[in-house]
């Protein structure tokens, strides 16, 4: 991410050439909804089918066609707003929002208007110092996504696929929130996180299944937000974090320069780095929403809201406070270990055998470290949880030294086996037999009486021995004993 020029210390503003200003920030996301068929249709949801293959007759807008509510969509987003605290409303309704498009064969998307299936909620959006803010929810509504037109495959024509037509989205509207892309990062990465605890979206970027319209605009601080810019389809988070920091730059460049914001939807550029025009804003009234005539309004009972209510599974937040209580590591790794469901499942299972904090540490920093080094997902990580529990535990119980462990985690991440075996089988364990080191320390002090010369002058010499007798013991020696037999024998 480019960092903004000035950052005035421990503040989010940004500094201007004529003074600071905020930035604002609201997002709306658009979230494919996991579920095997399109929100109005039988049709499959299933990606990277050849064009065309996944169409009914009313993905097709075939004269005559009715959409059919695909209630799985509906449970979905039901759990998505308990997920964010959110008001469920009993009874929402379908609208058109009427608009011209290759690949939108109706003419019109059905979407939710004026009275959304889940009102206003929050979420929670940790920030990597121990800092938490809360981003109101404005409202999520279902609404179908459009077809794909394709340009670069034929020199005079373009093609339409609409597999993707009428496939379920849930958009997820921000309040105004935001006031730095940090917090537009965390935001989204929390929201993803969120989404695939309840299993209602898989978070996916890469595939497009998580996209968002990024809303910016800047001001003084204190005063009245001012005019914003949409800036349309941004798919990672990435360019999430950068789009908003050139998009305020342009515009505080402009607002500096006496100039005024016009209101307009833009895309982001991430080759360029720029934000250019699209079109200028549309209007709600540009769009003809009306109730869609074909479709009743959608009423959901309490008893079904409480029922998905209950099934819900423990939620990042609830697993993050609970680690922390139960485990005693620290909020920042219970934030970092419950990312994922099934990193916290793993950490979980390795947490069991003992020990924790220990657990945690070698979860995120060696297991987590490996595995994004490798582009692993933890589903296929080649250390079990039962492995990484048995390793732990033989540091906990000093069989064998931290330095000794990492090369037990590199044999067992590449060969497998038995931890405590393989200590056994290799000669692993750590030297804690005072005598064993002893006859090394004397060793290593026999060799070098110019070095003991000098660590009589300079006592934190001994970490030049400590070193020496840890090679000479193949790193087995047990280093605090080590340690303390050194500052007996050099008289430090
Ligand atoms: P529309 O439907 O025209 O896109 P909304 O009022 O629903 O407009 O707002 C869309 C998004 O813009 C929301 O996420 C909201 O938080 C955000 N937003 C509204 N005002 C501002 C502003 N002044 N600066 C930045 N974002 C804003
Ligand atoms: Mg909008």
């Amino acid at each position: 991410m480019n960092a903004p020029s000035k950052i005035p210390a421990s503040s989010k503003l940004i500094a201007g050439a004529t003074g600071d200003w905020e930035i604002v920030i609201g997002l709306e996301i658009h979230a494919q909804v996991t579920s095997e068929a399109k929100l109005f249709s039988g049709a499959s949801t299933g990606f990277g089918a050849p064009p065309n293959s996944h169409v009914s007759l009313v993905d097709a807008a075939m004269p005559g066609m009715l959409p059919v509510l695909n209630h799985e969509c509906v449970r979905q987003a039901i759990r998505t707003g308990l997920g964010v605290k959110a008001k469920i409303n009993l009874e929402s309704t379908f609208d058109r929002k009427n608009y011209f498009y290759p690949d939108l064969p109706q003419g019109y998307q059905i979407s939710q208007y004026k009275s959304p299936i889940v009102g206003e909620g929050e979420v929670v959006v940790d920030m990597g110092d121990g800092d938490s803010v809360t981003v109101g929810i404005e409202r999520i509504h279902l609404e179908q996504d459009a077809g794909k037109s394709i340009h670069d495959q034929d020199p005079k024509y373009s093609f339409v696929d609409l597999n993707r037509s009428g496939v379920a989205l849930m958009e997820i509207v921000s309040k105004p929130d935001m006031r730095s892309s940090d917090e537009a990062k965390a935001y989204v990465t929390k929201l993803r996180t969120i989404l695939r605890y309840i299993g209602s979206c898989d978070g996916d970027m890469d595939k497009g299944n998580l996209r968002a319209d990024v809303n910016v605009s800047v001001r003084r601080p204190g005063e009245p937000f001012g005019t914003r810019c949409e800036i349309k389809n941004v798919n990672s988070i990435r360019f999430i974090g950068q789009a908003i920091e050139t998009e305020a730059r342009r515009q505080i460049e402009i607002l500096e320069d006496g100039g005024s914001i016009d209101q307009e939807t833009r895309l982001f550029d991430p080759v360029k780095g720029e934000t250019r025009a699209m079109r200028s804003k549309e209007e709600a009234h540009d769009y003809r929403y009306f109730p869609d005539p074909d479709l009743l309004p959608l009423v959901v009972a309490q008893s079904e809201v409480d029922a998905l209510a209950a099934e819900l599974p423990e939620l990042p937040d609830e697993k993050k406070a609970r680690f922390v209580s139960q485990y005693g590591v620290t909020p920042y790794d219970a934030m970092v270990l419950t990312l994922e469901r099934e990193s916290a499942d793993f950490f979980e299972q390795v947490a069991s055998q003992g020990e924790p904090k220990l657990a945690a540490n070698w979860v995120i920093n060696e297991l987590f470290g490996r595995l994004n080094k490798d582009g692993t997902p933890i589903s296929e990580s080649p250390i079990s949880a039962a492995q990484l529990g048995g390793l732990v535990g033989l540091v906990s119980d000093g069989t064998i030294s931290g330095k000794i462990a990492k090369d037990l985690f590199e044999i067992l991440w590449t060969e497998g086996g038995d931890p405590r075996e393989l200590v056994e089988s290799r000669g692993l364990k750590q030297v804690t037999d005072t005598g064993a080191i002893e006859k090394v320390v004397d060793e290593v002090i026999a060799a070098n009486p110019d070095k003991v010369e000098q660590a009589k002058e300079k006592p934190s010499l001994i970490g030049w021995f400590v070193g020496q007798v840890m090679k000479a013991s193949g790193g087995k020696a047990n280093p605090q004993a080590v340690n303390e037999i050194l500052k007996s024998k050099l008289g430090i």
